[in-house]
């Protein structure tokens, strides 16, 4: 659920409309709910309630807004960051070093530096090699940086492959057969203290299963790695549940399903619970709204042209995503749809969201809306034919803010200079 309707016949975010906001900021912009953001928050919190400690870490590199960050983190969460320029974001939104989880499988020097500085949960490593790195800068610092390795539990996550992160052929994580090897090692390490065990198997899962398979996995590695003397006090079991991108057709588990998983594979070890889903909390929160530009007749087709672009949400051209598209001034009950090819200006062929939709009337100047595009949209854009990024709002109640502004053309000309020998 989310709250995104109509009122009077004209899409709201929560008790504003859409159709203000445009005039306001312009279009393309992304448009926030902070009432999704916390119920999707509360979700995990209850489907996590019957663990004595858990936190539930904010995946953010699904969206990295301060403001959210922010709301997010006043409500108890923690977050899961996987560059030094998300740790600098997750801090400049108030959150301390003790609720920052650093993931990811290329962390250089200088961020793992910059991390055991600014203070750190745990990291979670992701090879032998940066184990030896942490190890050694956090030794030099007389620190002890507290480590989660991430094991890949070589389990298929059903979703798409550029998404999926859990099979043996992925880049990421210590393969679960060498888990024991590897725990040994760190143990030997100066600058290492051994706290948990990490797991992340994918985005965009649409099943348990894979979840319960990967979590089994975990539980018995956990036994292990205790038998051989580790004190494993937490687990970090990811991100990934999906979201209904399509609403008509699509009803993947709920947050309270996936923690019964979670209550039934590992809650007898006595750990600390972290997760961290990204998309759950912020895809339904946010949506992107962009006007009609053209309505071109093709041969055969006809072109719905917008002046959001794939530079703006690229979900569509690089993954094939889907996203409902929906009229801001609610068609009225009854009237005919027909099918449209809704596309960007940009100069690419995979500046196409959606081919042969199903739409009802809209006109030139008419405002459409993506729905479930408040993660990995506005993370994802860049000025790609030198458009601007588009601004973020974050709606609450009756009001609203700008929570990133539109650069103007000067701001995004500055960034470059001329060399004085040209
Ligand atoms: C991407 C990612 C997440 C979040 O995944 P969602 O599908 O957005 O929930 C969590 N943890 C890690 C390590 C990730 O790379």
């Amino acid at each position: 659920m989310d709250h995104f309707t109509y009122k009077d016949g004209v899409l709201h975010a929560e008790d504003v409309s859409l159709v203000d906001i445009a005039a306001t900021v312009g279009t393309p912009v992304y448009v926030y709910s902070a009432a999704t953001l916390t119920r999707h928050f509360k979700l995990f919190e209850e489907a996590l309630g019957w663990a004595e400690s858990h936190l539930i870490c904010f995946a953010i590199k699904s969206n990295s807004n301060l403001a959210v960050l922010k709301l997010l983190g006043d409500l108890g969460a923690g977050m899961d960051v996987v560059s030094g320029g998300e740790y600098l974001r997750a801090k400049a939104a108030g959150l301390p070093g003790e609720r920052i989880v650093f993931s990811g499988v290329g962390k250089t020097r200088e961020e793992i530096a910059l991390v055991l500085d600014g203070g750190i949960r745990q990291f979670n490593v992701e090879s032998e090699p940066e184990l030896q790195a942490i190890s050694e800068l956090a030794a030099a610092r007389g620190l002890r940086a507290p480590i989660a390795l991430r094991v890949n539990p070589d389990v298929d996550a059903k979703t798409h492959e550029k998404i999926a992160t859990g099979k043996s052929e992925n880049k990421f994580g210590i393969p679960i057969a060498k888990a024991r090897d590897v725990y040994a090692m760190a143990a030997a390490l100066p600058g290492i203290d051994i706290v948990g065990v990490d797991v992340h198997i994918g985005s965009q899962l649409t099943d348990l299963e894979p979840f319960e398979q990967a979590f089994l996995k975990v539980a018995e590695l956990t036994r292990a790695l205790r038998a051989d003397g580790h004190d494993i006090r937490r687990l970090d079991l990811g991100g990934g549940l999906g979201i209904p991108y399509e609403r008509s057709n699509s009803a993947p588990p709920l947050p309270i399903e996936y923690g019964e998983v979670i209550k039934r594979t590992v809650g007898d070890l006595g750990c600390e619970i972290e997760i961290e889903p990204g998309r759950l909390i912020s895809g339904n929160a946010g949506i992107l709204v962009s006007s009609v530009v053209y309505l071109k007749e093709g041969e055969g087709r006809d072109f719905l042209i917008l002046d959001a672009a794939m530079n703006d949400l690229v979900r569509p051209s690089m993954y094939g995503a889907y996203h409902d598209i929906v009229p801001v001034q609610e068609a009225a009950a009854g009237v005919e749809q027909a099918p449209v090819d809704i596309v960007g200006p940009v100069c690419e062929t995979g500046d196409t969201f959606a081919k042969a939709r199903q739409m009802p009337p809209v006109a030139a100047g008419d405002l459409v809306a993506f729905r479930s595009a408040g993660a990995y949209g506005a993370v994802m854009a860049s000025e790609y034919n030198s458009r601007p990024l588009i601004p973020e709002v974050l709606v609450q109640g009756d009001h609203f803010a700008v929570i990133r502004q539109r650069p103007s053309y000067e701001e995004m000309l500055s960034r470059d200079s001329i060399p004085e020998w040209l």
